[in-house]
């Protein structure tokens, strides 16, 4: 199937989410930034809602501000996640930590709850190809608490399935940890079927939603997940080091525990008290003080992708990926690069993964002239085209770039 290619001009004049890719900081220099997957751009106006933040809400209210609205920004700012982009009704969702220390903290509440009800079920299930940190939490978590590993091999060029997983769950299952947009290919798991299957087996899901959040709508409540992460600073433009966001289903609030207890985690915390009570719902995944400087760019960003509605992002995500993939099928076979994502749009997400010999070389040249993707051992690059700040244009000048540098390095 070769997708035809429209002219990048038209699709630009087309596109109903047009005027929201003037809305982000300009970048000098910048010619193609397809990195909007790993390091969202800032929205325009971060600069004056920080200046405005340091002035007043830190400045000036100093200390009272914590009671005027700080303490309660974790669960303000997850419920508007929620409503938003998750799919997840009022009171499962906190901003809080990063997405490493959330997924630590998620993983190891559902699998000590699992364990707890059912001794058996000492597995975490996990696939070969997930982000470096989710296999790198599960082990330790396994480590820690005497658990199995057991590994779902996934196709790097796609990713999970739910026949696969339907194949290693059981009775011996505690948690499965997947991510619904794998960060390699892009491939979207399909996370109603898995969430079943496990469910059928008995054991308890995390979705890491890093790649999902911002670009690919999710629908945790629907899909009866048990918990979820994700990044903040990615699609949601929140900034390097923006705090993560944490859900936990409504079920498991007065059952699960998890193993950070801190004090702004604990029902009373001003009282000071003997021993750790956990706050009511959702709160108690919260440890110690959170990251409100952080929360400021991200506010803004779930309120920039809220006016756009995540429905549109995704129907731009599609139109970008076909249109830098109907460019890449215009490419003679002797350049000899491979597109490593899926082709179905309901199972591909917001970033392509090209596949080429050259592209470690390639890379530094390519950030020289202002065309930024990024790398991936052994050959691949990422083009992650973040729909509300990325133009057809964009994608045309970067690719254009791109198959330059390719022909030059084989001159
Ligand atoms: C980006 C990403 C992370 C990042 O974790 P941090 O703690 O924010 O560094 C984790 N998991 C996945 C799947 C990611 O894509």
């Amino acid at each position: 199937m070769t997708v035809t290619s429209r002219p990048a001009a038209e699709l630009d004049a087309a596109d109903p989410l047009r005027s929201f890719t003037l809305r982000f900081e300009p970048a000098p220099g910048v010619r193609a930034y397809f990195d909007g997957n790993s390091l969202g751009r800032p929205v325009a106006g971060t600069a004056e809602d920080m200046a405005r933040f340091v002035r007043e809400e830190w400045g000036t209210r100093l200390i009272r501000s914590w009671d005027e609205g700080w303490m309660t920004w974790p669960e303000r700012l997850g419920d508007r996640l929620g409503e938003v982009a998750l799919g997840a009704a009022a009171g499962q969702t906190v901003v809080a930590d990063s997405t490493t220390v959330m997924l630590y903290k998620l993983v190891r509440a559902l699998a000590d709850a699992r364990t707890a009800q059912d001794p058996q079920r000492r597995e975490l299930v996990v696939d070969t190809d997930n982000f470096p940190t989710d296999r790198y939490v599960a082990e330790g978590i396994a480590a820690e608490r005497g658990l199995d590993l057991r590994w779902v091999e996934a196709d790097p060029d796609t990713g999970v399935t739910a026949e696969q997983v339907a194949a290693v769950v059981g009775e011996r299952t505690a948690v499965v940890l997947l991510s619904h947009v794998a960060y390699r290919s892009g491939f979207v798991a399909d996370a109603p079927a898995i969430t079943r299957t496990v469910h059928h087996s008995g054991g308890h899901v995390v979705w890491d939603l890093s790649h999902t959040v911002g670009s690919v709508p999710a629908q945790l409540d629907d899909w009866g997940a048990d918990a979820a992460v994700g990044c903040g600073y990615k699609y949601l433009n929140g900034g390097p080091g923006a705090p993560a966001f944490g859900y936990l289903a409504a079920r498991h609030h007065d059952s699960v525990r998890q193993p950070v207890q801190g004090w702004l985690g604990r029902q009373d915390p001003f009282e000071m008290g003997p021993g750790y009570v956990p706050a009511a719902g959702v709160r108690a995944l919260v440890s110690g003080t959170p990251p409100v400087v952080s929360m400021v760019p991200l506010w803004r960003g779930v309120e920039l992708l809220a006016e756009a509605g995540i429905d549109a992002v995704r129907q731009k995500s599609l139109a970008l990926t076909d249109h830098a993939w109907s460019i890449v099928d215009q490419w003679p076979s002797r350049l000899g690069v491979q597109v490593a994502s899926p082709r179905e749009h309901q199972r591909r997400g917001g970033h392509l993964t090209l596949r080429h010999p050259s592209f470690r070389e390639a890379l530094p040249v390519l950030w020289q002239r202002g065309v930024i993707p990024d790398f991936r051992a052994p050959d691949g690059l990422r083009l992650g085209l973040s729909p509300l700040s990325t133009t057809f244009a964009e994608v045309e000048v970067g690719l254009t770039e791109i198959r330059a540098v390719l022909e030059e390095l084989s001159r």
